[in-house]
């Protein structure tokens, strides 16, 4: 099977400044990121989100913020004929040490091996160098989405295998140029 593996916050819809989207208010889709996002079922990729929530759970972010907002999310891609087939949540924080939370790759070990990821014609999306590095470590291309926040690594800037690109829907062109 070929993968996509999609960060969420940055990638798909925008990040905000408290890095926390918890209210409807905060969400916003990443222009062109529908269009994307069916052109990459079209040919043939399976779409599996993947996403660090630092502190799901406490209580500045309740769950059922999170979930509020991640269910309108999901719901909107419904009706824009996209369906993910899988939706992987670190819900940590980064001091707790798990192993799910990118760029480890807990969140999606067992599901690599279950539908035996062709890692050649598999890629990552994302907008922060653990997210590329996540991608490394799963074996897979990455593409960096550009961005105001968060730069990419040095060393990931020369890596052959790390495309950086200004748009979402360049990073589908990229994808869908291999
Ligand atoms: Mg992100
Ligand atoms: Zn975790």
């Amino acid at each position: 099977m070929k993968i996509v593996f999609l960060d969420r916050d940055g990638a798909l819809i925008e990040e905000v400044d408290d890095g926390k989207i918890d209210t409807l208010a905060k969400l916003a889709y990443k222009p062109g990121v529908f269009e994307g996002l069916r052109s990459l079922r079209e040919a043939g990729y399976e779409l599996v989100m993947v996403t660090n929530q630092n502190g799901i759970g406490s209580e500045e972010f309740p769950w059922e913020n999170f979930d509020r907002v991640q269910d309108a999310l999901l719901q909107k891609m419904e009706e824009q004929g996209i369906r993910f087939f899988d939706v992987c949540i670190c819900p940590h924080m980064p001091e707790d040490g798990c192993e799910c939370r990118k760029p480890e790759i807990g969140l999606v070990k067992d599901l690599m091996w279950d539908c035996e990821m062709e890692p050649e014609h598999s890629w990552m999306v994302g907008d922060r160098s653990t997210d590329v590095e996540f991608g490394k470590n799963i074996g897979v291309r990455s593409v960096f989405l550009k961005n105001e926040r968060f730069e990419l690594g040095e060393e990931l800037k020369n890596d052959p295998e790390v495309y950086e690109v200004e748009s979402f829907l360049d990073a589908v062109g990229r994808i869908l140029k291999s």
